[in-house]
């Protein structure tokens, strides 16, 4: 029987999880199919019910149901209580269980453009879903120093008070003061939707005192590139965007449906030529 999988969230049109998924599908001949589900936040509920009625084997979820999903399954995976948000359900005999594979497709990323990560001292701009899931990656891969830098300075806190671990050490800026001491950070991750398609002249702080030898990763990947990676590259900067975040996460996410960590190789050109095409 064809199995159905998804994703929840509200927007959800713009959503690249169905072209990844239903690739994969197709590679691994796997009779599945994935669909977008629209599902407004006052319509949670009832939606979930519907989604049970269809048995979906799985579902991703995003914004802006991370948190609000928890309550509704019948178990929540370690890692993502402690991150407090998922993104990734997987239905085992007849019962929902939640992971979160941001903060690992960060990482697998990460490890490929900033191999000596570990040794960087790094500054998230932003304290939403995402950031959450970073700075546990990273806190948990005993990084020594991540600052958080963000417009909400309880946001901030909140996401040290719930995922500090071992012997990391953390201050909280407000975006002006980061703007002002970015040369002292080697890894800069950009965390915000400033930026994003529409508003691609946007910037979430100036990079003015950034140092040509850090690096800049801005989890955004449409555009490819923001207007903060161009400004970046100017300063003589390294960069990288979300695309292989976005990836991995998937990937992550396709191996608890189906044990399978799929090969994306073939797929990058395929999606960046869609971002391109609008
Ligand atoms: P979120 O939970 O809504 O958090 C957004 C954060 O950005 C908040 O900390 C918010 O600050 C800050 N922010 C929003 N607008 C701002 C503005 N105008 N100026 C300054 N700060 C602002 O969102 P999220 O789930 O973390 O996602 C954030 C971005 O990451 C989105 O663009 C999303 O597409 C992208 N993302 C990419 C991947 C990937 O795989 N590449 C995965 C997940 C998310 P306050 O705390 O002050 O409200």
């Amino acid at each position: 029987m064809r199995k159905l999988y998804g994703i929840i969230g509200d927007p959800v049109g713009h959503s690249m999880s169905p072209l990844i998924h239903n690739y994969f599908f197709q590679k691994y001949e796997i009779n599945a199919e994935y669909r977008p589900f629209h599902v407004r936040k006052e319509d949670l509920q009832r939606k979930i019910n519907e989604l049970k009625e269809m048995n979906i084997a799985g579902f991703n979820v995003t914004i802006p149901h991370k948190e609000a999903i928890i309550p509704y399954l019948d178990d929540v995976d370690e890692q993502a209580k402690r991150i407090g948000a998922v993104n990734t359900v997987v239905q085992q005999n007849g019962k929902w269980i939640g992971y979160n594979t941001d903060g690992i497709g960060f990482l697998e990323s990460l490890k490929k453009s900033v191999p000596n990560f570990q040794d960087k001292k790094i500054v998230i701009i932003g304290a939403g879903g995402a950031a959450r899931a970073i700075y546990f990656t990273l806190a948990q891969e005993k990084v020594s120093r991540i600052d958080l830098c963000n417009r909400t300075r309880e946001n901030a806190e909140k996401i040290i008070a719930d995922c500090r671990m071992g012997n990391v050490e953390s201050e909280i800026y407000h975006l002006q003061q980061c703007e002002e001491h970015l040369d002292q950070y080697d890894l800069i991750i950009q965390t915000t939707p400033v930026g994003m398609k529409p508003n691609v002249d946007q910037l979430p702080i100036s990079l003015k005192n950034l140092s040509q030898h850090a690096f800049v990763y801005d989890i955004i990947y449409n555009p490819l590139e923001t207007k903060f990676l161009q400004m970046a590259k100017l300063k003589g900067a390294g960069t990288e965007n979300g695309l292989l975040m976005l990836l991995y996460q998937a990937a992550f996410a396709f191996q608890h449906w189906t044990t399978i960590f799929p090969d994306f190789k073939s797929l990058k050109p395929i999606i960046e030529k869609k971002i391109i095409g609008g």
